[in-house]
């Protein structure tokens, strides 16, 4: 705390000189001064301070004026400031902690008391600022948390938790405002075939680059999510069944383009899709959910029996 940084503002220097003289003969060194309102917030913008003394009665920006443009400052608020002042009346107290200050020293100022409110000052701020950075750090824990809770570890998408937090809104939204909302769930035609092939990992490296190629076909704001295993669902907000269609027919394309190599090999794999849409007219019963997957994944498994590598619409 000794090496807290105390600005000391009074216009008159002979009183400068002697508040910077009692907290150096305690320890306090690093001080600076400044003898006017408008070189005191200069220095504040410019420095960094853990305090201020703050005289009231100066020319031009007086001291209260000093305290609630510091206190209206989205960078300097939370400076701890203490005025100092000859005037004793309770007005000029009252006045002085409703533009923000923390305590009040009398001039001729005492030693003692200039450095018991000065510690208890640096304490207080030096509390505040420890809490402020715990809950920093809750916060980058919860974001953090978060994040983990809802993203697929293999492909980095947003996983099936998410999924069905997200859809649920949506479904709520669209009650209120009857946008069409469109549900794709894919599947990666016979994957078992490629993991028994290649391997786990290749097939941990199918799901991977099948994930970058949805995201590079959809529009920011649709949602493509890891279902589980090698089941992908899509969400797709404001759009209709043709245009969730058109959608699950380009991820179909970009998907049967794709190829991976692995050594001498290339594999080439194909997807299967199904497409259901909450349509505006939709019956009150059919407002869920659980039923839009439903029909989403009878559509997919219409696609599966009719040959794979091809979309299917729900009825
Ligand atoms: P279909 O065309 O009917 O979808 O056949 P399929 O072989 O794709 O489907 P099936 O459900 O028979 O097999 C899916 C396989 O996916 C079985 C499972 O071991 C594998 N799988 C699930 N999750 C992962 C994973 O994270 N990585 C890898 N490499 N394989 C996975
Ligand atoms: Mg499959
Ligand atoms: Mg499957």
């Amino acid at each position: 705390m000794k090496n807290s940084r105390i600005l000391i503002v009074d216009d008159d220097p002979n009183s400068c000189f002697l508040i910077e003289r009692m907290l150096h003969s305690e320890g306090y060194e690093n001080t600076l001064v400044a003898n006017s309102g408008a070189e005191a917030l200069e220095i504040a913008n410019r420095e960094h301070l853990d305090l201020i003394l703050l005289d009231l009665m100066m020319p031009q920006i007086d001291g209260y004026e000093v305290c609630r443009r510091l206190k209206q400052n989205e960078h300097l608020w939370d400076i701890p400031v203490i005025v100092v002042t000859a005037r004793k009346s309770s007005q000029a107290l009252k006045q002085s902690f409703d533009v923000g200050a923390i305590d009040y020293i009398a001039k001729p100022v005492d030693l003692i008391e200039l450095i018991a409110r000065t510690e208890s000052a640096l304490r207080t701020k030096k509390s505040y600022d420890e809490l402020l950075s715990q809950n920093q750090n809750l916060e980058r824990l919860n974001r953090d948390l978060e994040r983990v809770n809802t993203t697929d570890e293999l492909t980095g998408l947003k996983n099936v938790r998410y999924f069905w937090g997200y859809i649920e809104t949506e479904v709520k939204k669209f009650r209120r405002l009857k946008y069409p909302l469109s549900l794709i769930m894919g599947d990666i035609d016979d994957f078992k075939q490629i993991n028994d092939t290649y391997g786990h990992l290749v097939g941990d490296a199918v799901l991977k680059q099948s994930g970058e190629i949805f995201l590079k076909n959809l529009r920011d704001y649709d949602l493509v999510a890891r279902y589980g295993g090698e089941e992908f669902a899509f969400v797709l907000v404001n759009t209709d069944i043709n245009e969730g269609a058109v959608v699950a027919e380009k991820i179909r394309e970009a998907i049967g383009r794709q190829e991976i190599r692995i050594g001498d090999a290339v594999i080439q794999y194909t997807i299967s899709l199904g497409v259901a849409t909450l349509e505006p007219k939709a019956p009150e019963e059919h407002i869920s959910s659980y039923f839009l997957v439903d029909r989403a994944d009878k559509a997919l498994y219409a696609a599966k029996r009719g040959g794979k590598n091809r979309i299917a619409l729900a009825d």
